[in-house]
């Protein structure tokens, strides 16, 4: 029995690979929400312009369609795990055993920290369906103003979204630019070009301080660190992510406030420090080894990631110790707002220097190449995304920066100036959300794996 808990992308993704590669026992597939997999990337977009409903975001299938090649156990939480015994125990007391267990639960949204606050009605976040489904409606009703807290990518994106919809918008951020704990504020300053040029009342190294409601408990006001004050119906917390351990506090596995850790080949370790043969993690909770990072840890909440990380976890938690594959990708990943398709490889956040290698800012369309230590690390393109296929290999092969690719574009910015990202100590954290309402942006603090 392999046993999958977390019903999304990465947990699909186990399965269909283990079915693919011809595994013909059970699979368990356990959910605490009420759903089978979907895909949340549309949830910031399409969903909540109300291109189609929320409910239509259903992961496709391919190995796992017919009956019987799933059990899943959807609407209960995993609560606890027993390694010893191999077993998952579920919040309605149900114990599910395993012989090799996959650990996909991702992360979830950063709450707003006043619970007061955060309970007046029209103080939202968007994490999964039910709240896209939430705020679909919420901006169908055309509240006066929308007030979004966080200029990360989601943040980001809903601020898009309720643009389009003619509905005004401010962006609150304490961040130099949108993105930057991303992008760096070089790049991120033509992110927060694309928010004032769509009509965004952005405000950047600003926090909000409180939320006030009305009589009835309606949101209408939010405080922010500047002194100024915003009206608005609806508020919209993205304050990024944190990892779904809790379950696994008392397991043995090395769980923290990162999430869970691996070795290369996704194999679980426990707090010894070794790696288990029966336990893999993929996706969003998963904090791996990079040989871009050589002694430290990344987390990516990227789909590209998800996805691609899953399938190695699969064939791995099925493997022999000699066909053991290893998950080091580069990471990727793309984001749509204002009418632009962002995309990123590699890891921007590790970069000294970054220069505007081909296209114009001015004219929207560009590639800006990431440089560290003498060498290209990533690139990121502003609706330029099919050059980044050769940075991609530029990055593999270890091709020299600074460099133009192509003499053809004009390089107007050829000089490479300081990336700007905040030198914290590893780990490194490239997260696709914004960022934490105490440290915007920064990678966390170096710490010693405080196991749950
Ligand atoms: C609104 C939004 C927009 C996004 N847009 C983009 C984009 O444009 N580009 C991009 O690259 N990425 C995007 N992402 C990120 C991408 O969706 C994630 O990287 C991806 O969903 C990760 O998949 P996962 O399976 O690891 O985790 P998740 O999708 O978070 O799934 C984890 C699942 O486990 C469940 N779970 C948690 N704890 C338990 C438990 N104890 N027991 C049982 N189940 C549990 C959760 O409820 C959830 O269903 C977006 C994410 C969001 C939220």
């Amino acid at each position: 029995v392999v046993v999958v808990v977390g019903a999304s992308l990465a947990g699909l993704q186990a399965a269909e690979t283990l079915r693919a590669e011809g595994h013909t026992g059970r699979i368990v597939m356990i959910g605490d929400e009420p759903y089978e997999p979907y895909d949340r990337p549309p949830l910031s977009k399409a969903a909540i312009r109300g291109d189609f409903p929320a409910s239509r975001t259903a992961l496709p299938r391919r190995y796992t369609r017919g009956q019987g090649q799933v059990e899943w156990v959807l609407g209960s939480a995993a609560v606890a795990l027993d390694t010893r015994r191999r077993t998952v125990t579920l919040a309605d007391a149900r114990v599910v055993g395993y012989d090799r267990l996959v650990i996909a639960t991702g992360t979830r949204n950063r709450p707003w920290p006043a619970k007061d606050e955060s309970g007046l009605d029209g103080v939202l976040d968007l994490r999964g369906r039910d709240d896209a489904v939430d705020l679909a409606e919420r901006l169908a009703a055309r509240p006066r103003r929308v007030l979004v807290i966080g200029s990360g990518f989601t943040g980001s994106e809903i601020a898009s979204t309720c643009r389009g919809l003619g509905l005004e918008v401010t962006v609150v951020g304490r961040g130099q630019t949108p993105l930057v704990g991303a992008l760096g504020p070089v790049i991120g300053a033509y992110a927060g070009r694309l928010h004032r040029g769509s009509g965004v009342d952005l405000r950047s190294e600003t926090t909000v301080t409180r939320l006030e409601g009305d009589a009835q408990g309606r949101f209408r006001r939010a405080y922010l660190s500047d002194g100024e004050t915003v009206d608005a119906d609806l508020a919209v917390v993205a304050l990024g992510a944190v990892p779904n351990v809790e379950w696994l506090a008392g397991s043995g596995l090395a769980a923290d406030a990162h999430g869970v850790h691996t070795d290369a080949s996704c194999r679980v370790l426990g707090q010894d420090g070794h790696a288990r043969d029966d336990i893999v993690a993929a996706g969003d909770i998963a904090r791996f080894p990079h040989p871009a990072l050589p002694g430290r840890s990344l987390s990516l909440e990227h789909w590209s990631n998800a996805v691609d990380m899953a399938k190695v976890a699969a064939h791995n938690v099925l493997a022999g110790p000699h066909e053991l594959r290893v998950h080091t990708p580069l990471p990727s990943f793309w984001s749509n707002q204002f009418g632009v398709t962002i995309k990123s490889i590699g890891i921007p956040a590790d970069a000294e220097e970054v220069m505007i290698a081909q296209g114009d800012p001015a004219q929207g369309r560009f590639v800006a190449v990431y440089g560290s230590a003498g060498l290209i690390v990533a690139a990121v393109s502003f609706d330029q995304g099919r050059s980044l296929a050769a940075y991609e290999r530029m990055i593999a092969d270890g091709v020299p920066f600074p460099r133009s690719i192509d003499a053809a574009y004009p390089v107007d910015a050829a000089c490479p100036l300081p990336a700007g990202f905040p030198r914290a100590e590893p780990p490194v954290d490239t997260s696709l959300s914004s960022p934490r309402p105490d440290r915007e942006y920064q990678a966390p603090a170096a710490t010693e794996p405080s196991h749950v």
